[in-house]
């Protein structure tokens, strides 16, 4: 036996043995009974390793707060199973999880000081009297909050309640954290520096799973090992953020990560993972990963959707080199960048462009447009049946 055939071998064992922090098997859930019933959560399949964090990023009403429900024990799955650490949990009492859980109420008691709400959980979890005092210091001390022990909830800041609700998440020592938008309740400006806070929470718990739930695609990108995108009570597509990102698997995540033109195409030659499409009257350049879903690979006659960043076009004055002529059909500025929306001679719908600062064009002016090289992304077309229907459309950014 080679050295190499060793190394699989311990490598498989220890794998075998070295359980996730949390499955989700093909878990269910419905709310209501009989003719009332309705789907909140479909074959949730979900691995979140030892000390990794995930977010759950998709729409309002995807599931996500119920998946985390599931997980916490405050629904019941109508099928499938949930394990913490190679544990069946599916049907045991919230409390025996040990899963600490932040919300994006705060949900902190309003008679309680800011000792008492931290120090609530750990009575309930049964730790001796002599060691709560020192847990409740250490977990406010983590998330900044120690000299606000005597404080009641309603002489605190937004902000800071809900750091007192994560030092309660965090007094039990969870292995698995759950955080249900955290951040949503909270302005813009204090949303970026908690984000700072949590990425720096995150670092100091690597042994912690930390599932994420948001809508909000800078979160999830901020702070996440993986995204999985939920939509319509679903999970879409699973990965690390940069591979969402720069190849997406669908047009769904496309959009909602990112933002995105899907341009229908065909392919006509494919060479690796680059391709040239027709698009329109138009021939261009584009990357052609392999999909993760769909065809096994790239042909000629395929029909797919081209994803153009929006911030990757450029929009200048028609007559320019390799410049395509467009017509402004909308113009909202956004503060560092402006929105434009524009027909394209030769391309099929109307393309968003994010150009730097105020852009200040007429609607119907004439400009020319030059996309990048290449020109973007193949997505399977097959996949997305909404879009396909309606031709190309540009999703919203969510969250921004
Ligand atoms: P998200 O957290 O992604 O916004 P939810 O998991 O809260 O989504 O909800 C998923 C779906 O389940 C939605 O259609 C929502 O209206 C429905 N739903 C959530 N909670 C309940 C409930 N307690 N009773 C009935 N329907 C619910
Ligand atoms: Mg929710």
């Amino acid at each position: 036996m080679s050295d190499g055939d060793l190394q699989m071998r311990s490598a498989t064992s220890v794998a075998a043995t070295d359980e996730p922090a949390i499955v989700f098997d093909r878990v269910g859930v419905s709310y209501g009974r009989g003719r009332k019933a309705a789907v909140a959560l479909a074959d949730f399949t979900l691995r979140v390793a030892v000390g990794e964090t995930v977010a759950l990023l998709g729409p309002s009403g995807s599931g996500k707060s119920t998946a985390l429900k599931a997980l916490a024990g405050f629904v019941r799955p109508t099928t499938g199973s949930v394990r913490l650490a190679g544990r069946d949990v599916t049907y045991l009492s919230p409390a025996k999880r040990g899963i600490g859980v932040v919300v994006q109420s705060y949900a902190l008691f309003p008679h309680m000081t800011v000792h008492s709400n931290v120090a609530f959980g750990l009575k309930s979890h049964r730790v001796p009297r002599a060691e709560i005092s020192a847990r409740v210091a250490e977990a406010l001390d983590m998330v900044g909050m120690g000299s606000y022990a005597q404080r009641l909830p309603r002489e605190l800041s937004g902000g800071q309640q809900q750091r007192v609700a994560i030092a309660r998440a965090l007094a039990i020592k969870p292995s698995v954290l759950l955080l249900d938008e955290p951040l949503a309740a909270l302005d813009a400006q204090l949303r970026h520096s908690m984000l700072g806070e949590l990425q720096a929470l995150r670092k100091a718990l690597p042994d912690t799973a930390m599932l994420y739930v948001t809508h909000d695609q800078a979160e999830a990108l901020a702070l996440a090992d993986r995204i999985a995108v939920m939509r319509e009570s679903r999970l879409v597509d699973i990965d690390t953020a940069e591979n969402l990102w720069q190849r997406p698997p669908t047009d769904f995540t496309a959009g909602f990560l990112g933002g995105a033109n899907l341009v229908p195409c065909t392919v006509n030659h494919v060479t690796g993972t680059a391709a040239l499409v027709t698009a329109g009257t138009s021939t261009l350049r584009v990357r052609a990963p392999q999909p993760a879903v769909g065809p096994a690979d790239w042909a000629p006659g395929d029909d797919a959707l081209l994803c153009i960043r929006p911030h990757t076009i450029t929009v200048g004055k028609p007559g320019e080199r390799d410049a395509l002529r467009a017509t402004v059909s909308a113009s909202v500025w956004r503060g560092a960048t402006t929105r434009v929306e524009l027909a394209v001679d030769g391309l099929p719908g109307e393309l968003a462009a994010d150009v730097p600062g105020h852009f200040t064009t007429e609607v119907s002016a004439v400009v020319g447009v030059k996309l990048p090289d290449p020109a973007g992304v193949l997505i399977p077309r097959t996949i997305g049946e909404t879009v396909a229907v309606a031709g190309h459309s540009v999703r919203p950014e969510i969250g921004s």
